[in-house]
């Protein structure tokens, strides 16, 4: 990595901004009732237990206004009284509490694994089990719906909400609200790097829990996440970067997911970087993901050794301890992330890209390669860079913003 590194440290530095735009002038696309239900909800779910008094000074909000929403959600049972049955009878109880009986099923689907998740309101994660896929394709949906049954009935105790996905591809999201979208669940999705029928996976899970789903692609659930869970509420434009299997990014613009003709809108990782680049799982070649997700930089390490290259995460911890093929690779891998990154930034200017993936893991390293290739060349703004607040279960997270986000607002 030390010679890459030297390169581009060698390239001259393009200063920032020559001019900057503001992007605090667009307004939420939610409604005030809807930001303050979230502002005084989120309160309480890192704050708590918390009094009214305290979730008015905290969130800002006239007392009047708290009163009112705090009755809402109590009445609705997101929260509860904490300190309530502890108190003699008669006495106002005063803390509230995010309501610790109901909770989301988060589904965090790859192309050959699935991790399922039992977590609270907050996304607190309580339950966990990881489920390889079956290599029949038509045995994957039926794998893991039955490990969704089986981890509900193993948590009896709580009630849930709803079921959260996190999928590697797009589906055609307006068929959801569409009056025979029975009928549309066959609507062509976007899923290079998938080979089942995943465009059945929620109507197929919804028949057999009963619970409502809520499926979005990963990308898309973690920029929801980012804005959901994170102090970013007043933030209205950031992008997210899932860099797995694939590349894919969410896109949160002017206030909320940009989703495009059909819902496949946030392709970056399908962009020709290189026309004489290799084969991608699309149809095309040199797509910006065979030269940065994951299987790119196993792929570099190869190259350089000759040898097959280890899963990624082993490839990871082979970087952390200095091997030099290992820090080639991972210098070559961030170096297309980075210049993928600067045409992103190019094109949309958020105030922030947010990675999300393995990679993150090694953001001391990974993250001053990916930021000094973006910047490498002019940007009219330049975004800040920063790995997901959650790190490695920040797929898990986005699964229980999705469901969250369509039931509390
Ligand atoms: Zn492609």
């Amino acid at each position: 990595m030390a010679k890459t590194l030297n390169n581009s440290q060698e390239r001259a530095h393009v200063p920032a901004a020559r001019f900057s735009f503001t992007n605090k002038l667009s307004a939420s696309n939610k409604t005030p009732r809807q930001i303050n239900r979230n502002l005084i909800f989120n309160q309480i779910r890192t704050r708590q237990p918390i009094s009214r008094a305290d979730l008015a000074r905290a969130s800002g909000l006239q007392r009047s206004t708290v009163s009112l929403i705090v009755e809402e959600l109590l009445a609705e049972r997101w929260i509860v009284e904490g300190s309530m049955g502890r108190l003699p009878r008669g006495r106002r109880p005063t803390f509230l509490n995010v309501n610790s009986q109901r909770g989301v099923l988060a589904l965090d689907i790859h192309p050959s694994q699935t991790t399922l998740a039992v977590t609270d309101l907050g996304g607190r994660i309580i339950a966990q089990c990881l489920i390889p896929l079956p290599e029949d394709p038509q045995k994957v949906i039926a794998a893991i719906v039955s490990a969704i049954q089986q981890i509900i009935s193993a948590n009896k105790e709580r009630s849930f909400d709803g079921i959260g996905i996190s999928l590697p591809g797009r589906l055609d999201r307006s068929a959801d609200k569409s009056p025979n979208s029975k009928s549309r669940s066959d609507v062509p999705i976007f899923a290079p790097n998938v080979r089942w029928p995943i465009a059945h996976i929620k109507s197929r899970v919804e028949q057999a829990t009963g619970l409502p789903v809520v499926a979005d692609n990963v990308a898309n659930a973690c920029a929801l996440s980012e804005v959901w869970f994170g102090d970013s509420d007043g933030m209205h434009d950031l992008v997210v970067v899932n860099v797995s299997e694939g590349l894919g990014t969410g896109i949160f613009a002017n206030g909320r997911i940009l989703r495009g003709e059909g819902g496949s809108a946030g392709e970056f990782g399908h962009v020709q970087m290189d026309p004489d680049g290799l084969p991608c799982g699309c149809g095309s070649r040199g797509c910006w993901e065979t030269l940065a997700a994951n299987p790119a930089g196993m792929r570099y390490y190869a190259e350089l050794t000759n040898k097959p290259s280890p899963a990624f995460e082993d490839l990871l911890k082979l970087a952390e301890a200095a091997d030099p093929a290992a820090m080639q690779a991972i210098d070559r891998m961030c170096a297309a992330l980075g210049r993928g990154m600067h045409m992103i930034s190019s094109a949309l200017a958020p105030s922030e890209i947010v990675v999300v993936g393995d990679i993150t893991t090694l953001w001391h390293i990974a993250g001053p390669l990916i930021e000094s290739a973006m910047r490498n060349h002019p940007l009219a703004s330049v975004p800040r860079l920063r790995p997901a607040q959650e790190g490695n279960k920040a797929r898990l997270r986005s699964a229980v913003a999705l469901v969250m986000h369509e039931t509390l607002l």
